[in-house]
C-alpha cells in the first residue's frame, strides 16, 4: 500500500520549497513533487535583488539551489513526476502523476505560472531557434548581436539589462508608451546607451528559415506595420517574451475555486477544501515576489500542521 503522506507539495519554486522546509522541520512525513526542475520562475532570473538577505551577484538558481538544499535537510522528500489528476475531496488527498500515485493527509498546491506567450504566428515555430523566454538561460547565445526584449513590467526591463551583457542592442518593444517597471529599475535601463524603446507597438508575426531573420511590429496608434530584418552580416537576432505569466491551475478547475485562474485563499492559505492549501504565485494576491511566495509556504505548511493536530 502507497503511503500517506502528512503533507504533500505540488511544485518546487519559493513557495513550495519554504513549505517544505517548515513542514519537514515540523517533523511531518512531507513529499515535494516536482514537474521538471526546481525552482519555478526565479530560476529564469539573472539577478535577485530584493529578497532579504540577497546581495550583489545572486542568482535566482543559486538562492533555489539552498533553498532545495534545506528542505533535504529537513527530512522533506522530492520526487520528480507531473501531476494529471487529483481528487481532493475526503480525508486522503489522492494524486495521480504520470509515474505514480501520490496520497496524503493535506496538500500544498505551489504550482506557480508559466510564460504567457505573445500568441503571433511563428512564435511557436521559432521558440529555441531565436524566440526565448528565459534570458539566464539563452542570453549567451546572443553575444554581439541585437535583441528584442517584448514587455515593459519589471522582468521585462530587468531582463534587458541583462542581456546587454552580450548583445551589442537591445530594443523594448512595449504596447504602450510607458513602462510598468519600477522607477528605479526604469531608470538604469534608460540610462543604458545599449537600450531603446519602440513604443506603442506589438509582435504581429515571426518569420525565418529554420532561425529568426524577421519580424513583424504594428504600432497600435497608427496600424502602421514595420518589417524588421536581421543584419546581413547577423543572420538572425533575438527575441525575448517577458508579458506577464499565466497561473498552472488546469487539474484543479473542478475542484478549487478560481478567480481569472488564480486560487482564491483566505490569508491563512486555506482554499475552499479542508486540508488543501495554495502558497505563492498560484493564489489570488496583490504582489508575486520569491519574498511573499516564501511568506505563503511558510504559512501553508504551519496551518497544515495545525488541521494534522486536530
Ligand atoms: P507584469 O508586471 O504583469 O508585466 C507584463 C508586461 O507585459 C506589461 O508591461 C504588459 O503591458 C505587457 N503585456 C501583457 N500582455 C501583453 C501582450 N499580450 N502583448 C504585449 N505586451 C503584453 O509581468 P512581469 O514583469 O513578469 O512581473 C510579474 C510580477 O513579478 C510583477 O508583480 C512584478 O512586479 C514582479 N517582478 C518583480 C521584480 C522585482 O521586483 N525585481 C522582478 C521581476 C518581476 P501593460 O503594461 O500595457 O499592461
Amino acid at each position: 500500500m502507497s503511503k500517506v503522506y502528512d503533507v504533500i507539495i505540488i511544485g518546487a519554486g519559493p513557495a513550495g520549497l519554504s513549505a517544505g522546509i517548515y513542514a519537514g522541520r515540523a517533523r511531518l512525513s512531507t513529499l515535494i513533487i516536482e514537474k521538471e526542475k526546481d525552482g519555478g520562475q526565479i530560476v529564469l532570473t539573472s539577478e535577485v535583488e530584493n529578497y532579504p538577505g540577497c546581495l550583489e551577484g545572486e542568482s535566482g538558481p543559486t538562492l533555489v539551489d539552498r533553498m532545495a538544499e534545506q528542505a533535504k535537510h529537513f527530512g522533506a522528500e522530492k520526487v520528480y513526476d507531473e501531476i494529471i489528476e487529483v481528487n481532493l475531496e475526503g480525508k486522503e488527498k489522492v494524486l495521480k502523476g504520470k509515474k505514480g500515485e501520490y496520497l496524503g493527509k493535506t496538500v500544498i498546491v505551489a504550482t506557480g505560472a508559466t510564460s504567457r506567450p505573445i500568441g503571433c504566428p511563428g512564435e511557436k515555430t521559432f521558440t529555441g531557434k531565436g524566440v526565448s523566454y528565459c534570458a539566464t538561460c539563452d542570453g549567451a547565445f546572443f553575444e554581439d548581436f541585437e535583441v528584442y526584449v517584448v514587455g515593459g513590467g519589471d522582468t521585462a526591463v530587468e531582463e534587458a539589462l541583462y542581456l546587454t551583457k552580450f548583445a551589442r542592442k537591445v530594443s523594448i518593444i512595449h504596447r504602450r508608451n510607458e513602462l510598468r517597471a519600477a522607477k528605479s529599475i526604469q531608470d538604469k535601463a534608460k540610462a543604458n546607451p545599449k537600450i531603446d524603446f519602440i513604443w506603442d507597438s506589438v509582435v504581429k508575426e515571426i518569420k525565418g528559415d529554420g532561425i529568426v531573420d524577421t519580424m513583424i511590429i504594428e504600432n497600435v496608434k497608427t496600424g502602421e506595420l514595420t518589417e524588421v530584418k536581421a543584419d546581413e552580416d547577423d543572420g538572425t537576432f533575438g527575441i525575448f517574451v517577458f508579458i506577464g505569466y499565466v497561473p498552472k491551475t488546469k487539474i484543479f478547475e473542478d475542484m478549487l475555486e478560481l478567480q481569472k485562474g488564480y486560487i482564491v485563499t483566505d490569508e491563512n492559505m486555506n482554499t475552499n477544501i479542508e486540508g488543501v492549501y495554495a502558497a505563492g504565485d498560484i493564489r489570488v494576491k496583490s504582489l508575486r515576489q520569491v519574498v511573499t511566495a516564501a511568506a505563503d509556504g511558510a504559512i501553508a505548511a504551519v496551518q497544515a500542521e495545525k488541521y494534522l493536530e486536530q
